[in-house]
């Protein structure tokens, strides 16, 4: 689970740059090959990329080679992200050569973030799309077609995609992610979501819902709730999250907040799993795990990414909240939930970082324990505040010294908390096949640590408890001993 790469969250590494497929419909004719890097969010963009282009006439292909239409999906978070993207690209270049008329089309936060410009740097680029511009597509299809560049890189107020049915792509047909807000008001100073992602808004509970309902219909047992800061989501009848102040008084009367989107979720549907990702400190309030902890379907895992230890740093990051602040809510946590696990986002090396910062962010660590981390060196991103107003000072050398040292930290902290679990029989769900052996089953317990077991009768999708008797860092190591109630 650990990562200074160009990773996010719960992405398993070897999804980075998949090409994503889908069952194909016999009377299109074009063929689609569509690839994605970066957070889960992006991942869930493509299945509405692809939705949208299925209309449009385009199967998809996992053969790059027997493309019409390339798409890369892109992320700008740390400057290797758009490194691996400028690689890949040149490999398109290579095969474009053979096959002129094949299409490129660059999508999300690295088309933002660069815009036009893209197609002067990259000159095999046809068409560059920003994240809010995808039902463009069509459009912009039929401009490259006709021989001109197409570039849409609009940022939207109100686009949510609420009213795309999302294809579901390379699915273990157990877990979905589910996007609930996009973009984000935070405007962390390292940060550049908010510039490639635009403003905060939230999507429709009833669009949620039904898309819950439909997962649920057609046999998914888990989904995740996705924005870059879930719990700031405001439902009042559409519009930025920033103009709340300016609704109605009925608006405000009737408005959904994160905590309520939960219940309604966690009520549709009462055996299907939970999950949501990420949550900003600042934004988590006490109702959000008030209702974790009434519904046993909401899983008893938080991903709250604190970045730094010290309150000197945290205030350099723009992140709203004290070190004392993030310990309260850790302790709310624990109170209201014993056994939820908790895991961080730390980035070492943020500029001014003193030695003494560094030891506030070990010892921040010592005392949450958490289960999971993705720590990573600060990379400076253009247009951030941080590098508009501050040097990116602390030597290569530093930022990976320090790294390793927290790597370290939560390597010890993962065992620890791997090690609570054993005797215990817990709840999990079947996601697949284990990586490590064939006669055994993966799958992840509330918590969202990963289990394997003997396969014996079991199948995936099923919930089965499973006492866990041995566990490394990373995984508990246990045997079925029947289904769970939830089954
Ligand atoms: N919205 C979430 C938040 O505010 O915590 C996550 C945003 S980001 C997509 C995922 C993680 O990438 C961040 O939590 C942060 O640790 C890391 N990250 C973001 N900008 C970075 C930068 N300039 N350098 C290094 N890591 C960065």
């Amino acid at each position: 689970m650990i990562k200074d790469n160009t990773v996010e969250k719960v992405i398993d590494e070897s999804q980075q740059g998949s090409a994503l497929s889908l069952d194909n419909n016999g009377k299109n004719g074009r063929k689609l090959y569509i690839e994605s890097y970066g957070c889960q969010m992006n991942f869930s963009d493509s299945e509405i990329v692809a939705s949208i282009l299925a209309k449009e006439g385009f199967n998809t292909t996992q053969n790059l080679y027997d493309a019409d239409l390339v798409l890369v999906n892109t992320c700008s978070i740390r400057e290797k992200a758009e490194q691996t993207v400028r690689k890949r690209l040149e490999k398109f270049n290579a095969v474009k050569r053979t096959k002129p008329n094949m299409k490129v089309g660059v999508l999300g936060c690295m088309a933002e973030r660069l815009k036009s410009k893209f197609l002067e740097e990259e000159k095999i680029v046809d068409m560059v799309v920003g994240p809010d511009a995808y039902k463009d597509l069509p459009n912009l299809i039929q401009e490259i077609d006709e021989g001109r560049n197409a570039v849409n890189v609009i940022l939207s107020k109100d686009e949510t995609y609420g009213d795309v049915a999302p294809v579901r792509l390379n699915t273990n047909g157990v877990s979905a992610f589910v996007s609930i807000t996009r973009g984000c008001d935070n405007m962390c100073t390292f940060c550049v979501v908010p510039f490639t992602r635009g403003r905060e808004r939230s999507r429709d509970p009833q669009s949620i819902l039904e898309e819950v309902n439909d997962l649920w219909e057609r046999g998914f047992k888990e989904i995740t709730l996705l924005g870059q800061n879930v719990d700031s989501y405001l439902w009042y009848g559409g519009g930025l999250k920033k103009d709340f102040d300016k609704a109605s008084d009925m608006q405000k009367a009737t408005s959904v907040n994160f905590a309520g989107l939960l219940e309604l979720v966690a009520q549709a549907q009462p055996k299907m799993r939970i999950r949501f990702s990420t949550s900003n400190p600042q934004d988590m309030t006490l109702d959000v795990i008030e209702a974790m902890a009434k519904h046993q379907n909401i899983c008893k895992y938080i991903h709250l990414p604190v970045q730094s230890g010290s309150n000197r740093i945290l205030k350099a990051m723009n992140r709203l909240h004290t070190r004392e602040e993030y310990f309260e809510l850790i302790d709310n946590i624990r109170k209201i939930i014993p056994d939820c696990a908790i895991s961080q986002d730390m980035i070492t090396g943020f500029p001014t970082e003193t030695e003494e910062d560094h030891q506030d962010t070990l010892s921040l660590m010592e005392y949450v324990k958490y289960d999971f981390g993705f720590m990573f060196a600060y990379s400076e991103r253009p247009g951030t505040l941080a590098e508009r107003k501050m040097e990116d000072d602390i030597p290569e050398a530093t930022k990976k010294r320090r790294l390793s040292e927290i790597i370290e930290v939560q390597q010890k902290h993962s065992h620890y908390r791997t090690q609570q679990h054993l005797g215990k029989t817990q709840e999990v769900l079947i996601e697949g096949t284990s990586k490590k052996s064939d006669t055994h089953w993966m799958g992840r317990n509330s918590q969202n640590t990963v289990a394997v077991f003997p396969k014996e009768h079991y199948k995936v999708g099923d919930f089965v408890n499973v006492k866990i008797n041995e566990c490394t860092s990373a995984t508990l190591i246990g045997e079925a001993v029947g289904y769970s109630e939830n089954n």
